[in-house]
């Protein structure tokens, strides 16, 4: 398991990251990677989380540690 991580000065969990990014409860999520990017809003490094919104999905979504900017891979 991957400890918790720092985004925006605050801890996150996998499942917490997940959260910012969705902007709502997720139902499990995988756990945090580096992902091999750097935001494109101020260049900081970015997390990537797998994580399920539903039961039958499974989106890949990327948070910035620094600033708010998130994306996925939904489309
Ligand atoms: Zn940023």
């Amino acid at each position: 398991m991957t400890a918790n991580r720092v985004v925006q000065g605050r801890m996150v969990t996998a499942e917490s990251l997940a959260e910012m990014i969705e902007g709502e409860d997720v139902m499990d999520a995988e756990s945090i990677e580096d992902a091999d990017r750097e935001c494109p809003e101020c260049g900081s490094d970015v997390l990537e989380v797998g994580y399920m919104p539903s039961v039958t999905a499974f989106v890949t979504g990327w948070k910035c540690q620094e600033c708010d900017w998130s994306d996925t891979d939904r489309e």
